[in-house]
Order: structure tokens, then sequence, then C-alpha cells
């Protein structure tokens, strides 16, 4: 057994025949000036013009990823400046310890940076003690960068790695990430780990089942509400807000500005994405069309895009959703987003609540939007007052359920068990054409990504993909989730 495996594993790590979703994400840690953007820049082998040089810029700097190319290494790389101001000024609060975990969530390795020549800092020491605190589950490689700076032969070297040792995460692995010296130490640290994570990904059941999986669903959810003017957005906010109601200041992580407001439903921090005005201004040339730019980039960014209709509307017209409102939902679903509509001023139609008609509407809508929104199956639909102020439960119940499944894990074990079964319930017109899944794993949630492993040549076609996607979300019950299926091969 153990002889299968290896060769199995040895033939699927070759890293640049990855695709970019499944690499795993490595993301740098460490104080102020040590130089993570150079080394970021290094290993997206990119030269920025720009180096930050005083610890003050990097409150207003985002977190950075790109693909690292190391050797035949690649992955996902962040450079994680702004956490940095998080974790080492005096005046963190609760929430700001949210965001970076939410970062925190989406890496499996760190390199936990320090400065040979700046000798060891306290604020090192605060940010092994905050790793430590943070990253239970995620792997840290200790990197000592401007090593050139000191002599070998002097022994100032070896005096520098043996007091980083004190931090606790092992020898530290000497690199300059401006001169490039040791960058080939650092791919040996580096590969086995990667290559390990890898193979467990595709092949170690027991192990995939065993590992700690954070709670993702329970990471503050970052909610935009869209829709064209006076549809009710502003008053639906309200009513979701209530008394609740918080500004934020800039956060780690994220755009100095697009954060709105924060409030807690059912034990959870939600975060509303400021998307104000998001189609009010789309028609707008000029100057405005860079902020539009930037509120879509924000909107992109939110883990469910809630679409508000204006009920009354839809009733007189007849058509539920106009091009702007169709165009941004088929987006929010491209871009792998929980969506969900809700149509609003559903009290102008109170007085026709025991018609047919509106029972024929109830029915209607949720019908139309599926057929202008072909991509993604079982899109939740909900009908309030926002005015009434009811519709704040409804709602967020919907919300926190989309949530809840777009960062949905299933086990390797328990998605192999529906494999078989939704293999025998197809009838494959013969049994040569049956196509030969040998493994089905889910390899990221956030939305859920899964990958078919699939015996030598076999390629799975659109019609097959298709077959396993509405499977999968009957079975597991994800309307409105846009799940993805990659496929590899195994040879
Ligand atoms: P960050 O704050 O951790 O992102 O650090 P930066 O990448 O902005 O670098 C801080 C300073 O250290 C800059 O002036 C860089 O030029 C310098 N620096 C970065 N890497 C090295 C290195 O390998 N050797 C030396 N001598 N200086 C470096
Ligand atoms: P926004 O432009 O999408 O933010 O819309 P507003 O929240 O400013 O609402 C536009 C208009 O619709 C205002 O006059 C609201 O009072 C009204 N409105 C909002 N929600 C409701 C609702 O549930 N029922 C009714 N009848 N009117 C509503």
């Amino acid at each position: 057994e153990k002889v299968k495996t290896k060769s199995l594993s040895k033939k699927l790590v070759d890293f640049t025949q990855v695709d970019k979703e499944l690499l795993p994400t490595v993301i740098i840690v460490g104080r102020p000036n040590v130089g993570k953007s150079a080394l970021f820049n290094r290993l997206i082998q990119r030269r920025e013009a720009l180096v930050y040089n005083t610890p003050a810029d990097h409150v207003t700097r985002d977190i950075r990823d790109g693909i690292a190319k190391l050797g035949d290494l690649r992955f996902q790389v962040l450079d994680s400046a702004g956490l940095e101001a998080a974790a080492t000024s005096g005046s963190i609060l609760g929430r700001t310890a949210d965001m970076t975990a939410n970062v925190l969530s989406r890496s499996q390795f760190a390199i936990f940076l320090i400065a040979a020549r700046d000798g060891l800092q306290s604020m090192d020491l605060q940010v092994g003690k905050w790793l430590r605190k943070h990253a239970p589950g995620i792997k840290i490689v200790l990197v000592m960068n401007k090593s050139e700076s000191l002599d070998e032969s002097d022994g100032s070297l070896a005096a520098a790695a043996g007091e980083a040792c004190r931090l606790g995460f092992g020898d530290p692995i000497a690199i300059s990430a401006e001169t490039g010296l040791g960058m080939s130490e650092l791919y040996g640290a580096l590969k086995p780990l990667l290559e390990e994570h890898m193979f467990q990904i595709i092949n170690d059941e027991a192990t995939l089942e065993s590992s700690p999986e954070p709670e993702e669903s329970k990471l503050p959810l970052q909610l935009a509400i869209v829709g064209r003017p006076n549809v009710g957005k502003s008053t639906l906010l309200n009513t979701l807000l209530q008394e609740e109601r918080v500004l934020v200041g800039p956060e780690a992580g994220l755009t100095r500005d697009s954060i709105r407001a924060q409030f807690q439903y059912d034990g959870r921090t939600v975060y509303m994405v400021d998307t104000a005005g998001w189609l009010e201004r789309t028609k707008e040339k000029g100057p405005a069309s860079l902020s539009i730019m930037q509120t879509r980039k924000n909107l992109m960014r939110a883990h469910v895009i809630a679409l508000v209709l204006d009920g009354e509307e839809v009733a007189k017209t007849k058509r539920s959703m106009k091009h702007a409102e169709i165009v941004i939902a088929r987006q929010a679903v491209e871009e792998g987003r929980g969506l969900i509509v809700i149509v609003n001023k559903m009290d102008l139609l109170k007085g026709k609540q025991k018609s047919k008609l509106y029972g024929d509407f109830i029915k209607a809508v949720p019908e139309e939007i599926q057929k202008l929104i072909p991509q993604v199956t079982g899109i939740p639909v909900i009908f309030v007052s926002a005015r009434e102020g009811k519709g704040r439960i409804a709602v967020m119940r919907q919300v926190t359920d989309t949530y809840e499944k777009w960062c949905l894990r299933l086990s390797t074990a328990r998605l192999n068990r529906w494999l078989r079964k939704v293999m025998s319930r197809h009838s494959w017109k013969d049994q040569a054409a049956q196509p030969k899944v040998k493994y089905f794993t889910q390899v990221k949630a956030r939305p859920p990504t899964f990958v078919a492993f699939v015996k030598g040549k076999t390629v799975l076609s659109d019609t097959e993909i298709r077959f396993l996607t509405k499977s999968l979300k009957e079975d597991f019950d994800m309307g409105g989730i846009p799940i993805r299926i990659l496929q590899r091969s195994l040879s």
C-alpha cells in the first residue's frame, strides 16, 4: 500500500501543472521592515519600484497575493503588510483579530520573517506569540532575511541564527530577499512541506478527515446589499442593523472604506460591505468610474450578495429583473459569491394576498429568476416588507444559511460514498461511457471547490460535470451556491 501511494504522489506533485486554485497558500508574516515585501516581490519575480520604508506606511497597505515561483515549486503567496500593524499595536480590538483570522484561514503555511542584522526584537517575540495563538493549524517556517549583511566568517551570522532559535520555531533559514542568497535553502525547506500538503489533498483520506478544520462558518460574514435606486436598500439596511449600528474604521486586510457597518446576528459578526449606489452610478462616465471599479471590487469580495428588487414594480411590469440586475447577479455567481434575491415592498401587494394572482406571483418570480441565472440552481428568493420593519429574521436566516453552505466542507470519505451512489443512480448508455472518476475530494471552501480525479486519459465532458454539479447541489442542499468542479487525471 505504501509503495503504491508513494509512486502516486511523485507523479502528481508537479507544481507547474497544478491548477492555480489548488496550490497551497503561504503567508509572509513579520514585524514592519523585515523585508516582507522584498521577499514577496522576489517570490513572484517582480521588481517593484516602491519598497516601503516607514512602518507608518504599513497601516494603509492591503494584503497582496500572487503566485510564487521558486524552482519548480509554485504556491500562492500572501504579503501580510497591514496585518503586523494589527498584531503588534496596543490597540487591537476583537474585530481586528477576526479579520486576521479570516486572512489566516486562507493559508496552510506561514513564513515567519525576521531580519538578521537587527537582532531579535521584542516585536519579533510578539509576532511569534501571536502566530502561536492565531495560527494553530498552520505550518510555520522561520526565515532570517538580510543575511547578506552579516559575516559568515566571524560567526555573527551563526550568532544571529542561534538567537533566533529562541523564538521556538526551530533553526532559521538564512536568506537575503535583496540579493537572492539562500533561496535554494528556502526551496529545500518548503518543497517537502508543500508536497506533503498536495499529497494529502489528493490521496490521504484518513489524514484529511482527522485534520482539524477551522470553523470557517463562524468567521465574520461580509454581506453586500445591492439593487437599483428606490427598491428599499437603505430601509432594509436599517431594519437589519436595528439599534446595533456600529460604524467601523479601517481594518487590516480590507480597503479603508469598504466596510459600512457592523452588527451581530445569532452570535456572529456581520460586516455590511459598502456598495452604496453601485447600480446608480454605473451609467456615469468620467472621474466617477474609478470609484465604481472600487465598489465593484468590494462587492465581489463580499461573501453573500443580496440583490433587492421592488416587488410592486415586479408585479406591475411582470418582469422580475432588468438588465443591470441580471448582469450583477450573473457576475456574483461567476465570482463565486453566495447569491440571494430579496423581493421588497410586499406590503403594497397586501390587499391581494388572498388572490390567485398573489400566489402565482410568489411562484412565478423564483422560476423566472432561475431561468435568467441558469449558472446556479436553487437561488433563494424571499419576500419582505422593509418599511414595516419585517423581514430581518427572514433575511438574516437566509443570509447565514447561504453563508454556511458557502463555507461547507465535506469529508473525502463522505464524498466518495456519495460518488458511488451517484454513479449507480445515473443510467450510463453503456458501461464504457461511464466516466472513470476514481476519487472525489473537496479542496477548498468559500466557495466549495471539488476535484474529480479521473483515471488515465479520460476527461469529463461538460455534461458529466453538469450532472455531478447538479447531483452535489441536490444531495447536499446547496441552492444558490456557486460550486466548482475541477478535474485532474490519475495516470
Ligand atoms: P516589510 O515592511 O517587512 O514589507 O519590509 P520591506 O520589504 O518594505 O523592506 C524594508 C527595508 O528593508 C527596505 O528598505 C528594503 O530595501 C530592506 N531590505 C529588504 N530585504 C533586504 C535584504 O535582504 N537585505 C537588506 N540589506 N535589506 C533588505
Ligand atoms: P434605496 O434607494 O434602495 O436605498 O431605497 P430607500 O430605502 O431609500 O427606499 C425608497 C423608497 O421606498 C422610500 O420612500 C421608502 O420609504 C420606500 N420603501 C422602502 N421599503 C419599502 C417597503 O417595504 N414597502 C413600501 N411600501 N415602501 C418601501
